[in-house]
């Protein structure tokens, strides 16, 4: 019998991924340029790059709109950082060695020839972007710099190079005892869950026990799993906000995988897709019926755009926590007093969830709704600018003076005009660069998740009111 052609399409794919994973477990042979011509050629092989390139090829107007979108050209002038300086290295190549028109002209005209030299180019150029999409936004023939970013990162990694910080990360989350990128065991992980009851007891007077490996449930829960060493406040806000709209029996953590971050969407679609149906497996281990995302940019996006497309017949609703927020407002499952919060605040917006996703005004509406001073920095939405540690630089600690003075300098100086003693950033990537900027340039505010500042003013039936909080946190304080 013949196979359907989903079936022939499913094994290709397969054997394709075989030939990628040969590229990424062993050690290629050859010459460098010989190395990256042949990963390059996998990748093309594997993935539907193709008609894209074509396109990129023939489109661009040349007119370098994107250059001052983007917020590292802004903050060096230097040539090799405007996004289509980046991106022709890499359809060069293309161009050159994967389109007849290139071997042709190869053959009769001294033309572009790849060398080690462009090889160090690329990899310094390719981690100067912070995969932030802004210039797209600019371009008029919607040529999409991020994602040649993550294609020529792509490519370059399966010659091995990559930043260590991301790919000893991604391994652990993989292949590792922990499974996750933090390298948090299952036995830190409940001790965590049972200090934040221990510590949402003493602030709201409640007791509230952590969900863990329950079985059908509506929302399996991720955060990215630094969360649970760095933004206690975020979690607890997340927990609250859950217990007040009467969901505490809806939700659970699974053991088998708490990790939402997936750094495959910054330099691998294998490693990308790998990542996503680990986190899809959990979800059909505890028969839950939907993936809850905590706050975190890519881990929302990512999520959200790839369950659909590597889950299977298991692509279980991705809803962002946010979203999950908003819905408990508007249909008054929860209360947030409008009167805790007096400070100036203001929202940066995760590029991952703003201009590469669907998450704008959602926050905006939860933060007006509670807030009473609140204000947005120019530009704001889709076009705000990256807080300068997008496309996974920010767990690149070897980078850190890059982060401060050139992907996040522009950043800064537009937290400098907003005046807001309160940022809030909903993204744990964002916010520890965003905290370290406001460190660096000795920035008069503070850095918080969105649920952070909920969990100071939401309403709990039986609990301590958001007023005698506040009094006792101003106590504690003294
Ligand atoms: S994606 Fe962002 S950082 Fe990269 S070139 Fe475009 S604007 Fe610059
Ligand atoms: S804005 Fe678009 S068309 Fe203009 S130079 Fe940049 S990539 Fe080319």
């Amino acid at each position: 019998m013949p196979e359907t052609p989903e079936i022939t399409a499913a094994t290709q794919r397969t054997l394709q991924g075989q030939r990628l994973k040969y590229y990424i477990e062993n050690e290629p042979a050859g010459d460098r340029v010989d190395q990256f011509l042949r990963a390059f050629a996998a990748v093309l092989e594997f993935s539907d790059y193709r008609p894209l390139l074509d396109s990129y090829c023939t489109s661009s107007a040349k007119c370098n709109r994107c250059a001052v979108s983007c917020p590292v050209y802004l903050a060096t002038g230097d040539p090799r950082d405007i996004p289509c300086y980046r991106t022709n290295l890499l359809l060069d190549i293309y161009r050159r060695y994967f389109t007849i028109g290139g071997a042709v002209e190869a053959r009769f005209s001294r033309s572009f020839e790849l060398t080690d030299d462009v090889i160090d180019d690329m990899l310094e150029v390719f981690y100067r972007c912070t995969a932030c999409r802004r210039c797209t936004r600019s371009c008029p023939m919607g040529v999409d710099h991020g994602l040649i970013t993550r294609l020529g990162r792509y490519a370059l990694s399966l010659i091995g190079i990559v930043p260590k910080a991301l790919q000893v990360s991604v391994r652990e989350q993989l292949e590792g005892d922990t499974h996750n990128t933090s390298k948090v065991p299952k036995e830190a992980l409940m001790n965590t869950l049972e200090f934040l009851s221990e510590e949402l007891e003493d602030i709201l007077g409640v007791t509230m026990t952590f969900p863990v490996d329950q079985t059908d449930r509506d929302y399996v829960f991720y955060c990215a799993v630094s969360d649970y060493l760095m933004e206690p406040e975020t979690l607890m806000g997340n927990a609250a906000v859950l217990y007040a709209a009467g969901d505490w029996d809806k939700w659970t953590i699974g053991t088998g995988n708490y990790d939402g971050i997936n750094y495959g969407l910054f330099y691998s679609d294998w490693h990308l897709e790998n990542i996503i149906k680990r986190l899809v497996a959990e979800v059909t281990r505890l028969r839950g019926r939907n993936v809850l995302i905590g706050e975190c940019g890519h881990a929302s996006r990512s999520a959200h755009d790839f369950v659909p497309v590597f889950g299977g017949k298991e692509a279980y609703p991705v809803v962002s926590f946010i979203e999950y927020t908003l819905d408990c407002i508007r249909k008054k499952r929860i209360t947030l007093n409008p009167d805790i919060i007096t400070e100036r605040v203001t929202y940066h917006d995760p590029c991952n969830i703003a201009r590469s996703g669907w998450i704008v005004e959602q926050p905006r509406d939860i933060l007006r709704s509670f807030v009473k001073n609140f204000v947005d920095m120019v530009p704001h939405g889709q076009e705000n600018y990256c807080c300068g540690g997008g496309g996974g630089l920010v767990s690149v600690d070897e980078i850190h003076d890059f982060r401060m003075e050139i992907g996040g300098r522009v950043k800064a100086e537009q937290l400098q005009k907003v005046h807001a003693d309160i940022v809030i950033a909903p993204c744990a990537n964002c916010k520890k660069q965003l905290k370290e900027l406001v460190e660096y340039y000795e920035l008069p505010c503070k850095v918080m998740g969105l649920h952070d500042l909920i969990l100071k003013a939401i309403e709990i039936p039986g609990a301590k009111s958001p007023a005698e909080r506040a009094e006792e946190a101003a106590l504690l304080a003294v």
